[in-house]
């Protein structure tokens, strides 16, 4: 009987490719040729911030070179895609496009990207976005990456452990301590969530890591208050050169 109805159902709904929308073989997949098109990262990856790096792994720790240069406040970090071509418009529809549907396969690929993070009792947090933000554009596309990951590996969420509670502009093409000051105390523990975050290890999410300022102020905030060691999952890292 459910067989009857999934097949109805697949002939009114046939499975269409999230990036152009052609039909596909299964529900939220990409096409052959938007796969072709979204760079998913893989091979060696700093440790830190997940860049891809050139090389091969000698089962010692592998930084970047910025990384290596201004340690990062977490104690490791990974991304599922470069933030480039496919990925690039994928990850705009999710942010403003209104495609909160986008979330359920990236999950799937942050859940992938994000396997050797993943600890017992990890609290998983996304990256909070200022209300005026939220309404505007009525859902935070990390806190849906969140919740869906969450699911998807068993770990517990916190959707508001973290607080925006300044709007920030954004940190494009300003310097590493211009960025630091423009967040200072623009992101807090929310205070009725400060004992759940004590002494676990936190997992935070976010859409994209560009220097990576926004997660090292969430990062560090997450330390005060009393949490044990800091971890980093992004849809998309952009790269220098891209
Ligand atoms: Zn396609
Ligand atoms: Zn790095």
């Amino acid at each position: 009987m459910w067989q009857r109805i999934q097949t109805a159902v697949s002939l009114i709904y046939p499975p269409r490719c999230l990036g152009c929308g052609d039909l596909t073989e299964t529900d939220f997949g990409l096409c052959g040729s938007c796969w072709r098109e979204t760079p998913f990262i893989g091979g060696v990856v700093c440790e830190s911030c997940g860049v891809p790096l050139p090389g091969m792994a000698d089962g010692h720790r592998i930084e970047c070179d910025d990384c290596m240069a201004a340690p990062r406040p977490w104690r490791e970090g990974r991304s599922a895609l470069l933030y480039d071509g496919k990925a690039r418009s994928l990850i705009l529809a999710l942010k403003h496009g209104d495609r909160p549907e986008l979330a359920r396969p990236a999950a799937r690929w942050l859940a992938r990207a994000g396997q050797d993070l993943f600890r017992d009792g990890m609290l998983v947090a996304p990256v909070p976005l200022h209300w005026s933000r939220l309404l505007k554009r009525r859902y935070n596309q990390s806190a849906l990456l969140a919740q869906h990951l969450g699911k998807e590996v068993g770990l517990e969420v916190c959707p508001d452990l973290l607080l925006r509670c300044r709007k920030t502009p954004v940190l494009d093409g300003k310097t590493a301590v211009e960025r630091a000051e423009t967040l200072k105390n623009a992101i807090i523990a929310h205070p009725r969530r400060k004992t759940h975050l004590y002494g676990r290890d936190i997992l935070l999410v976010d859409d994209v890591m560009t220097s990576g300022a926004t997660l090292a102020a969430c990062a560090r905030v997450c330390l005060a208050s009393g949490a044990s060691h800091i971890f980093v999952l992004t849809l998309a890292r952009v790269a220098k050169d891209s």
